[in-house]
């Protein structure tokens, strides 16, 4: 259970003016027992003013000495994946979900999530991107409020609080399967077009909103043939983790 002495006062977070000087409010932070074992705090890093914010799950060992998201095997593949559709990660914004590394890499816990999160919120507050990918499933699950997979809503397109949000796997997957890397690579393509229609101001497609409650979220969609729009009934009769691709590809 979060100890809520522990969680960041709202108010004084609210009224942070910048990247900076939010760094310098989490300053050394010790809300959490991830403190303790931690070696660097990573705050994130990128184009404050980007249109494209990342959001991983966590650091993992190279990101805790170096105090940079995304530096291994995994920041390679990113790179690789954002030079795919013409970006360099200086024009993108790269943040995690948890600031600190959990230990041998184990999942965050709830507690943990719940504690750091603000500091994430105000991130995506301040940097005020367009488009929100979210690596994974913890980074997919805190933004959309849903316990469902990243299996499952890969290759669709959400909005919450009037920005879009592409959920995509987490880099690290395809290192363990390599079969995702042709996935992750499809994704990227297709953020590319998200971004496209972003900054042309296109509209999301149909109508369905995901309200910051999260729990009557539905599919948004923005199918260039008009299509799928289902209700979150249908949702829960969808496939669950390991449903087909035919199945998720609404682009
Ligand atoms: S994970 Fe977040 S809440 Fe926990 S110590 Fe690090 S910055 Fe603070």
């Amino acid at each position: 259970m979060t100890d809520a002495s522990r969680m960041p006062d709202r108010a004084r977070l609210g009224a942070v003016a910048d990247l900076d000087e939010l760094c310098a409010f989490i300053g050394d932070c010790r809300r959490c027992r991830l403190a303790e074992t931690r070696t660097t705090l990573v705050f994130g890093v990128g184009d404050p003013g980007a249109d494209l914010l990342f959001i991983g799950e966590a650091p993992g060992k190279n990101e805790d000495l170096k105090g940079e998201p995304f530096v291994g095997a995994a920041g390679r593949l990113l790179d690789e994946l954002l030079g795919s559709i013409g970006l360099h990660r200086s024009e993108v914004y790269i943040a995690n979900v948890l600031k600190c590394r959990p230990p041998g890499n184990r999942d965050p816990q709830a507690d943990e999530i719940e504690t750091c999160t603000p500091f994430l919120a105000e991130q995506v507050r301040l940097i005020d991107p367009l488009v929100i990918a979210t690596l994974g499933n913890f980074a997919t699950r805190y933004v959309l409020g849903t316990d469902a997979g990243i299996t499952r809503l890969r290759g669709r397109l959400f909005e919450v609080d009037g920005r879009r949000v592409v959920p995509i796997y987490h880099p690290a997957a395809a290192l363990y399967s390599p079969d995702k890397r042709g996935v992750l690579f499809d994704d990227f393509r297709r953020l590319a077009t998200v971004m496209q229609w972003a900054r042309e101001g296109r509209p999301v497609a149909p109508t369905a909103r995901l309200s910051a409650g999260h729990e009557d979220w539905l599919e948004v969609f923005a199918d260039p043939s008009g299509g799928a729009e289902r209700s979150a009934g249908e949702h829960e009769a969808d496939a669950g983790e390991g449903a087909p691709a035919d199945q998720q590809k609404l682009f």
